[in-house]
């Protein structure tokens, strides 16, 4: 879109709203980038799974069940791809869903109560120690209870993914805000690749983050949750020792 210039002779209001008007169509012309890039990078992640499924099922089709225990391999990966693909599609529809800063559902709830009910969930799942420690028996938050479960879990998930030890979770209050801390003694992020992590896609180790079901989608997710709660995401993290990571809700 043609930019809109003004004259130096007129008004100094029309000027103004010259300059917001510029700023408005640059953000927008950002915007679009940005989904045209998501698309684009998001057609290149699914494209891999669905070339290894359409692989295998020509084969089935073309060869017919001649070995069953062939057949059921190739069963059991065009089921994992397609499960990769279920994943990843859900992961796409959550970072639309966080992208917008309106549809939360605010309300007052226990901290502790919630991450105990999401530990609980995760510790039968994955068969892993997670302590949980807390400052008071109880601490209310308000926010969209859905919306921060989920950015809870992508942290605890992570530190599944990439530590094998006792993974602890810290709930503290200071003067500004609530601060939940997911701690890991795991294989930990570079210094250089901190700031990359919260891109959408972006994985350090893309080869192990596929291994571990990543999508390279889900700290690009908790930081939008975060932002849709007025709030901050902070990961420190030492390689080879482990990696810290704190949701900072602000006090209301
Ligand atoms: P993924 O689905 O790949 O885990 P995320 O967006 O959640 O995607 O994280 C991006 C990348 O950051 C991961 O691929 C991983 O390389 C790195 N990462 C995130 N959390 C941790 C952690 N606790 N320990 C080590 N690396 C991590």
């Amino acid at each position: 879109p043609k930019k809109i210039v003004i004259q130096h002779e007129t008004k100094d209001e029309l000027q103004k709203m010259a300059v917001t008007f510029n700023r408005m169509i640059e953000r927008l012309e950002d915007n679009l980038e940005k989904q045209k890039q998501f698309i684009s990078d998001a057609s290149h992640e699914l494209k891999t799974p669905l070339t290894v499924i359409k692989s295998f099922a020509d084969h089935l089709l073309r060869r017919g069940i001649r070995n069953e225990a062939d057949a059921l391999d190739a069963i059991e990966t065009i089921h994992s791809e397609a499960t990769r693909i279920q994943k990843m599609t859900e992961r796409f529809l959550d970072l639309a869903d966080t992208e917008s800063g309106n549809h939360l559902e605010k309300k007052s709830l226990d901290l502790v109560a919630l991450c105990q009910s999401i530990i609980k969930q995760l510790k039968s799942a994955y068969k892993r120690e997670i302590d949980l420690h807390f400052a008071a028996p109880s601490i209310k938050v308000i926010a969209d209870e859905l919306k921060l479960k989920q950015a809870i879990i992508i942290l605890i998930d992570n530190a599944i993914k990439y530590s094998t030890d006792k993974i602890d979770v810290y709930l503290n209050v200071n003067e500004l805000n609530t601060v939940i801390k997911v701690k890991d003694s795991g294989i930990g992020i570079p210094d250089y690749e901190i700031k990359n992590i919260f891109e959408r896609f972006y994985r350090v180790d893309k080869a192990r983050s596929r291994e571990t079901g990543g999508t390279g989608l889900g700290l690009a997710i908790a930081k939008n949750i975060m932002k849709q709660h007025h709030g901050e995401i902070k990961i420190s993290s030492t390689e080879g020792v482990g990696t810290e990571a704190e949701l900072f809700l602000p006090k209301s």
